[in-house]
């Protein structure tokens, strides 16, 4: 079995849901007693956060490319980034290692597109949602059709992200806004929605939607053990 090396910490509570996950999976694909190898490198948020508010990409993919290559020295096989956000800077990240770099969005994608799907919702921060890193891979690499929220409803998502879900709170009146934002979606045209922040599962599940959801970090967590499994 290969060794999964995941940047994790961003946030810890998603970090916590991989490390289960992986485990959970590669337990139910060998058998009891059986778990994952994983190397974690978890970077505390409260820098990572300032940073992306402030706009510093450059000194937040040096912080990454460190934790790679922690985690390159550390003897992982491969490279799990357990955040939509931060793949702002994966191509930089990839580049500095000499590591299999497992893409968040692929995952995702792989998983529509098995689905029959071309028109997708796309929940995320605004970073995701907004900037062209993460939906241009979602249609240039995977021919996909990408519907955001409206304005209003984006800043609702990413404060519902920020405020909330990254400080391990879950209120019942925001999984109502992400529930209606969804139905928004829906009325859109989307026939599915990717759940493209690493947290959104933690408050939404598949009961929340008349639409299949594609929660990034399950998806992310099945790549990585199938990566590890691969001889
Ligand atoms: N974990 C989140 C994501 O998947 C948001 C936190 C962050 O901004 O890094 O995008």
């Amino acid at each position: 079995m290969k060794t999964i090396g995941i940047i994790g910490g961003m946030s810890w509570e998603s970090s916590a849901q991989y490390y289960a996950l992986i485990n959970r999976t590669m337990r139910e694909r060998l058998g009891a007693p059986h778990s994952a190898n994983i190397l974690m490198d978890s970077l505390d948020f409260g820098p990572v956060a300032e940073a992306q508010a402030s706009g510093d990409w450059d000194q937040l993919a040096d912080t990454l490319i460190q934790s790679a290559e922690n985690l390159e020295a550390g003897g992982a096989d491969c490279i799990v980034l357990a955040t939509n956000t931060m793949h702002k800077v994966a191509d930089a990240v990839e580049e500095a290692v000499d590591l299999p770099f497992i893409h968040i969005a692929d995952s995702a994608a792989d998983a529509v597109c098995d689905a029959g799907i071309i028109k997708i919702g796309l929940l995320g921060t605004a970073f995701t949602m907004e900037e062209p890193f993460y939906k241009e891979r979602l249609e240039e690499h995977h021919g996909l059709d990408v519907v955001i929220p409206e304005a209003q409803d984006r800043a609702e998502v990413h404060r519902v992200i920020f405020e909330e879900l990254v400080a391990g709170q879950i209120i019942d009146e925001s999984r109502e806004a992400i529930r209606d934002i969804i139905t928004r979606l829906v009325d859109e045209g989307a026939q599915g929605v990717i759940l493209g922040c690493t947290e959104i599962g933690l408050l939404i599940d598949q009961s929340d939607s008349a639409v299949p959801l594609f929660d990034t970090t399950q998806l992310h967590a099945h790549a990585a053990v199938e990566f590890a499994l691969t001889q």
